[in-house]
């Protein structure tokens, strides 16, 4: 009889922390090297950056666009951030688990709040800095933001390391070493998973 490749039900991941913390960098080693997880690619309405591509980083949508999947109940959880909508689109995330993998979104703190109640089952993830300077210096190496944005963001991420507390795990993005976070990442997934099918086995009983 074929073995499955991986046991237990597939999870949803929701990897969150504050802007800057690496969430991007993780999530792309992860790409890399595990194939059993798929990525929830987001909507949104904030311009392309430089580097970005269509579909892998983001759908980018016009307002209008985004508006009329809002209308139809499209996405399981949006928000506006930084003054731009995102979303996560709802058949992204069905299609992946009917298909066996393991879905992981990535969302801003405030986004994981609402898919807490939405999908409370779901394992939520905190990736957080070594240190707040570590957090202050990745952020103005992106140069992509402006001085007031760098510090609307600042001040945004003090508050969302408040919010940790009330995360199923923190994982720390240390400097220079991504692999550990994603090894952590995915073993914590794993361990969830596997016991997933211990809640499955003592329901049939
Ligand atoms: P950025 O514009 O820098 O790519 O993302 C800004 C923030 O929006 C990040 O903290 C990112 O995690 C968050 N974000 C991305 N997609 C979604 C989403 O679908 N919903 C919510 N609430 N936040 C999102």
């Amino acid at each position: 009889m074929p073995k499955p490749a991986v046991s237990g039900q597939p999870i949803i991941l929701v990897l969150s922390g504050p802007s800057g913390v690496g969430k991007d960098a993780v999530l792309s080693r992860m790409r890399e090297l595990h194939k059993d997880f798929h990525f929830i690619v987001t909507a949104t309405t904030r311009m392309k950056r430089q580097g970005e591509t269509e579909g892998k980083d983001y759908i980018f949508l016009t307002r209008r666009s985004f508006e009329k999947i809002v209308e139809s109940g499209g996405f399981l959880e949006w928000a506006e951030v930084y003054g731009n909508l995102y979303g996560v689109p709802k058949e992204q995330v069905t299609k992946a688990l009917s298909s066996g993998l393991n879905v992981v979104i990535k969302i801003d703190v405030q986004g994981a709040r609402t898919l807490k109640r939405i999908a409370p089952e779901a394992l939520f993830l905190f990736l957080a800095p070594p240190s707040m300077e570590s957090l202050s210096s990745r952020l103005r190496q992106r140069m992509t933001e402006s001085p007031e944005a760098f510090a609307v963001r600042f001040s945004t991420a003090k508050n969302e390391m408040k919010e940790s507390i009330w995360f199923d795990h923190t994982i720390v993005n240390e400097d220079g070493n991504i692999d550990s976070a994603v090894e952590k990442l995915r073993g914590i997934a794993t361990t969830t998973r596997n016991a997933n099918v211990l809640v499955d086995y003592f329901s049939l009983s």
